[in-house]
Formats: structure tokens, sequence, C-alpha cells
């Protein structure tokens, strides 16, 4: 560490990596250790018991007094061993983080001596006061209880002193407010018509999981630095900053080697990761300077997500012991890279076999393509959706900006299988040729098992597939991964159980089983293929290509959130017991109020800088111009002056130039704002906010950054980009 000047700052920039302390052990050794696992529970709990719990994490289900007062017992001696005093649900409101009401495990017995407390009760439900969490209209004030309930299928761990328990979050009418309730419900659905749908091909497969790896993308800052940037600091996001005259152009951040101090936090990071169960497996450099990426293997969705949010906070926090502050904003610097949250999802059976994979045997190929097909067929149908789940304030910064996948929705499946695909469609064809239904032999096509090999890979696609899985590429670096999920998850499920229903809606009318499912599959393969996109995203091309097919692009959150309340999304998730719609009304009005909220943050976060930071400072070195030239005219003759106060006059006009129309457009946008608050009605004032307001902010901006490039550096009162991004 040490003090520097920095233009008007006095501040300390660190130098030096922090210490990190190293487990003396191996990994394995200490990997989960604050984690209430199976293994914990083995044996913690009486054999009866564990068996009746494992039954209920696996496979869901109610569980008895008896069986909670042993878990709690047993929960409270594992944590109390570990030295945590304080118990907490955790949980996921609509916030979008995580929260949590800590409560102490200390009491005071009947006698008055002091014990330590955690019954059934309190393991199971906790009545949090919930009138701060958003409900969207769902829960009155007056009537303002809501409750948490304990998800046996996530694991409990301790951070700190606190024994946190994963919880789902609802309302006193029972209207769930958080994200894991419906994803609980997507992923059961898609476990009874996945598993469905493997009996069309194997007996033995009783239950099947999604598996979700989730890519998250960051930028860490310099705390000192970053303290100095209030847009930083409450937008989340820089709101001006003139592009570095190096950034990301030289390709060479990517896959770099990894600055000291930052490989420190990377450290820790994965060290606390690991005590918590999360298994991150990789860490590099993005592409951006100062952009890293971390991922960890994929493990069942539920628990995927939890782990994600986990790792959001714990990257903040060990950033900060490093002296860093990370940034999860999709889009904090204009200009480079922004950042995303892969999605990597696939289907597992009880048996283990992945259902994205290609299989060896015809029998096993059929599967995988059946289970291909519908998920195109799905995201063909709801693709809209999906676009509403990615959509946020941040996110429409991201998309379509030549680094991250367009607006629109569409898959990608690699060359290989496009041709399967084809031949599919076309062998279908041929046999609707062939007269009164002489039907052909049966022809599985083969697929080459170079699919394994990830050579084909599309990185400008939103949504695709890796070779063994999906990857849904779109959604936001600071999203809760569930919503997508939620969405993904449901419309498969739906999309499997009418697969079944087509299925058998065809017996007798095809020789077979196979033939019938084949004959479903060629349909949806010609009823999807306009989502089927091979090429380059980002191009223009495609923007045309896909208007022709009749996909959507659109670009902004306000209008990608109307797909949210149509009456076939609500149709979908209602009839999948997923979200009512009084649910999906309520979510929908609270993303709304977010996208609000944030914009106008980010609105009075702009006045602010151009008003009370950057003008006064640009004024003052007018000012010094303006005696420059005054001086001049005093020691120089008037031929002499006039060729010397050149300059320092051209730069003064354009000062009051860029000052006058940043003065107007902030009263103007100030104004707009005014006028948007007034609007009752959501939906209308966030329309009103994304049409009125955020038009002002590249207007203002443009102005600053010219400013940024014409004022004296040792003025100019923010960290700069190349400060920002290029201080490891
Ligand atoms: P990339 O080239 O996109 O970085 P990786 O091979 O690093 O891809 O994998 C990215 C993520 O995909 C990891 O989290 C990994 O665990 C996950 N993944 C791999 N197989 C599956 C699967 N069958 N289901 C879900 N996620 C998977
Ligand atoms: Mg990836």
């Amino acid at each position: 560490m040490s003090n520097i000047r920095f233009r008007a700052y006095e501040i300390t920039l660190s130098r030096k990596p922090v210490e990190v302390e190293i487990p003396k052990q191996r990994t394995s050794e200490y990997y989960g250790e604050m984690v209430f696992s199976m293994e914990v529970m083995r044996h913690f709990l009486p054999r009866e018991v564990f068996l009746t719990m494992k039954n209920i994490v696996e496979k869901g289900g109610k569980l008895d007094r008896l069986v909670a007062d042993q878990v709690a017992a047993a929960m409270k001696s594992w944590a109390l061993a570990k030295g945590a005093t304080h118990y907490t649900h955790w949980f996921q409101p609509l916030t979008g983080s995580t929260a949590e009401k800590h409560d102490s495990f200390f009491n005071l017995g009947d006698d008055g001596k002091a014990i330590e407390q955690f019954t059934a009760y309190q393991l199971a439900q906790q009545e949090p006061d919930a009138s701060s969490f958003p409900s969207g209209g769902i829960r009155n004030t007056f009537e303002a209880r809501g409750y948490t309930a304990w998800d046996p299928s996530s694991p409990a761990f301790i951070i700190g002193n606190t024994l946190c328990i994963p919880t789902i979050f609802f309302s006193y009418t029972g209207e769930s407010l958080d994200y894991k309730t419906p994803l609980i419900k997507a992923l059961h659905l898609l476990d009874k018509s996945a598993t469905e749908v493997c009996g069309l091909f194997d007996k033995s497969v009783n239950s099947v999981i999604a598996t979700l790896g989730i890519e998250q993308e960051y930028f860490l800052i310099d705390s000192a630095l970053y303290r100095v940037r209030p847009d930083l600091m409450l937008a989340g996001r820089t709101l001006c900053g003139h592009a570095s005259a190096r950034d990301q152009q030289l390709e060479d951040n990517y896959f770099g080697a990894i600055p000291e101090r930052i490989l420190a936090f990377m450290k820790e990071l994965e060290i606390e990761s690991y005590r918590l169960g999360i298994p991150l497996k990789t860490r590099h450099n993005e592409v951006a300077p100062n952009q890293f990426e971390c991922a960890p293997m994929f493990e069942e969705a539920n628990i995927a997500i939890d782990h994600n949010q986990l790792l959001m906070d714990l990257i903040e926090r060990i950033a900060k012991k490093h002296n860093f502050t990370a940034v999860l904003h999709e889009k904090p610097f204009a200009g480079v890279n922004g950042s995303g949250k892969h999605n990597n999802w696939s289907l597992q059976t009880n048996t283990g076999i992945n259902l994205l994979s290609p299989g060896k045997t015809s029998k096993s190929n059929l599967r995988f393509l059946s289970f291909l097909v519908n998920v195109v067929k799905a995201v063909h149908d709801h693709d809209d959706l999906l676009r509403a789940c990615i959509a946020s304030a941040g996110n429409d910064l991201r998309l379509g900006g030549n680094e991250a996948p367009p607006a629109i929705i569409s898959v990608f499946i690699g060359s290989q299988l496009t041709r399967t695909l084809d031949e599919i469609e076309k062998q279908g064809r041929r046999k609707i040729k062939a007269a009164n239904g002489s039907s052909h032999d049966l022809n599985i096509p083969k697929i080459p098992e170079i699919l394994f090999d990830n050579t084909d890979r599309n990185r400008t696609s939103p949504f695709a597939f890796t070779g063994n899985k999906f990857e849904f590429r779109a959604v936001g670096s600071s999203a809760n991964s569930a919503t997508s999920m939620v969405a993904l998850n449901t419309i498969v499920a739906d999309q499997l159980r009418q697969f079944v229903e087509d299925v058998n809606g065809m017996a007798g009318k095809t020789k077979g089983k196979d033939a019938a499912i084949i004959e479903v599959l060629r349909r949806y393969i010609s009823e999807s293929s306009k989502i089927r996109f091979e090429g380059n995203n980002y191009s223009e091309e495609w923007k045309a290509e896909a208007e022709k097919r009749g996909l959507k692009n659109v670009n902004n959150t306000v209008d990608a959130l109307d797909a949210y309340t149509t009456a076939k999304t609500i149709g979908l998730f209602e009839r999948n017991g997923v979200l009512t719609g009084r649910e999906i009304h309520a979510r929908h009005e609270i993303r709304l109020e977010n996208y609000v909220k944030k914009i106008q943050i980010e609105s009075r976060m702009m006045g602010d800088l151009a008003i009370n930071h950057i003008i006064p400072v640009v004024t003052r070195y007018q000012n010094m111009l303006i005696e420059n030239v005054k001086g001049l005219k005093e020691i120089l003759t008037s031929k002499e002056y006039s060729q010397a106060a050149a300059p320092a006059l051209m730069t003064i006009r354009e000062i009051s130039d860029h000052c006058a129309l940043i003065k107007l457009w902030v009263a103007e946008m100030i104004e707009e704002r005014r006028l948007a608050n007034l609007i009752l009605e959501m939906n209308e004032r966030a329309r009103a906010y994304q049409q009125n307001v955020l038009r002002y902010f590249v207007l203002i901006r443009e102005r600053i950054d010219k400013l940024e490039l014409l004022v004296d550096d040792e003025l100019w009162p923010l960290p700069k980009y190349r400060e920002l991004l290029f201080t490891k």
C-alpha cells in the first residue's frame, strides 16, 4: 500500500497482493467443511432418520415433526461445533440479492439459565418482517406477514458465525415472493415429464434432474478508485468516461497471465467456495481489461443457483478484503465488453445418463434427438418469454453490443446436427410422398461422435448447443439465474408432455413407436426451423434475416417484459402449476418498478455528476484559460497576441458550448423525470423512463466525454477509464 496523490485526491492505492492463508490440507480434505451435507447427516443422525431425510432431499415429500426435531438437533450440534452462534433463514426475495435475518441460538431456559436452542419449528419456518421486500402488490402493508420455509433439497451451510438455512419465501396468502419457489416447482415438473419421455425408450429411468453450470463474469476495480466514482458506487456502472487509448483492442487480456493481486483474490475466493461446497473449477481473465470469469462444475439446478447466489456474495466480500470492488453490472464500461452469466444446462437421469449427450446405439440416439428437438421446439414456441427473462436495465446495455448475443433469441446446434435434423425432415417428406402410407424402413440418422469435440462452437449465439448441453448465454451477470431457469425448465417440461401426447396420438398410424417418434420429431423440426441459426449472431445480416423470419428483436426491457403477461405465458405457467396469474403480474410489476428505479437513480446521478462534479471543474479550467488569455494580451503585441491566444480562445468557446448543452439537457431530463413520476401505471411509467429519460444519457455523456479530453488531466474530478481498467 502506498499513499499517492491522485489528481485532486490523496488516495491509497494498493500495490502488494493481500496475503492469503492457504489451508494446510488438500482441497479434498476441507471441501464442503462448512456444509451440512449428506455425509454430515449420516454421521449425526440415527440411521432411520437419515434414510428418511435422504429420501426427502432426493425425491421431496413431507417432513414429519419427529424427523425435523432430530435434524434440527443434529444441525445445532454440528453448527455449534463449527463455532456458529446464530442461525438464519437464507432466501432469495425478488430484490435480486439474498436476504438473511440472524437469530441467536442463545436463549434463557425456564430456570433462567442460558442455553443454546434450535428447534424443529425454528428450522422449518420463520416470519421475517417482510414488508420491505418487493411483492408487486401481493402483500398489502396491513398484512405484511411473509414466511420462509426450509428447502431441504439444498443443504444448510455456515458463513462466518451464522448457520444459513436455504428457504423459500411466500406471503400469508400463499403466493410466492421469491425466486426459489417457482424454480422448485418447475424442476419437479421437468422431472415428471422428462421421466415420462425416457419411458418411451427405457423403463429403468425413474427420475430426471436438470443440471446447471453457471459461468460468472465480473470486473474488479481498485477500491480506492471505485470510491471516487460516485456513478460506480450508486449505479453500479460508469455513466461517463472517455474510452481509454488502449482497452481491449490488443486482445491480450483473455487467458493472459493473471496479475498477482488478482490471483491472490482468486485463490481466496476458491478456498472459501470449496469450504462452502461450491465446486469452482475454472478461473481466467476475460476479454476486457480487469474482467474475469469463474465457473463451478455443474450441479443440480436448484443447488447450482443457490451456489451462484452465494458465489456472487463471496466475490463481493472477498474482493473488498483485497482492496478491490467487484462490479457485477452487465455493462459497467461503455465500449468494452460487458459481463454475462452463461447458463450451461442439461438433463440427467437417475441412471447417470446425460440426455443431451448423443448415444452410441440408434435407440439412445433417438432419445437424444427427441430431447434435443423438444428443447429447440420449446425455445421456438416461447422465445419471447426467454427474452423477457433476461431483460433488465443493465442487460439492455449489453445485449446486441457486439460482444454479447443480440436481443434476438435463436438456437445454434452445429453443422452436424443441422444435417441430421434436415435428414429427418427430408425422410419424412419422402415418406409422405410415398403413397398410401407404404412406409419406408425406419432410418435413424447416425450422430457422429465428433460432437463431443467442442470445435463446432458458435460463441455469438444466445442459446447454443455445445456437444452435451445447451448454453443460455444471454443471461445478465448480476441476474438471479432462477428467472431464466424457471422459464426454460417449464417450457421444456410442457413441451415434453406434449411430445408424449403427440407420440401416443400417433399410435396405430405408424409402424411401431419409433416410427411415431420420428414422425412427431419431423413435424417439430419443420415447425421450429425458423429459430435455428448457425451464422454470426453479431452481424447486421442476421438482424435483417431474423426480421424476414418473423423473429423479434426487442431492444429494451419494457417492451421485452410484455411477453411476461401475455395470455400464452400465463396459460403456460398456470397449466403447469408453476406460477399463478397473480404471481406473474406481481413479478412483472416488480421488474418494471426495478427498471424505473434503476433508471431514476442513474438519471439523478448523471445530473449530479454533470452539474456538481464536471461543470464546476471545467469552469475552473476555463477561468485559467481566460486568465491566460488576459495575461497574453498584457505582454504581447496585438499581432502576436491574436495568434498566441487562438488555441485558448477556441477551448474557452468549446467548453462554453458543451456546458450550455449539458445544462440544457440535464434540465430537460429532470423535467421528463418529473413527468414520468406522475404516471401511476407502472408499465406506462417505465415506458416514459425508457423513451423520454434514458435518451438524455447518451447526449449528456457525449459532451462530458469530450470535455474529459479538453480539460487539464490534473483537474479532472473522476478516475478515467485507463485508471479504472488498468490498475491491477
Ligand atoms: P466454456 O468453453 O463455455 O467455458 P466449459 O467446458 O468450461 O465451457 O463448461 C462451462 C460450464 O458447463 C461448466 O460449469 C461445466 O460444469 C458446465 N457443464 C458441463 N457439462 C454440463 C452438463 N451436462 N450440464 C450442465 N452443465 C454442464
Ligand atoms: Mg461458456
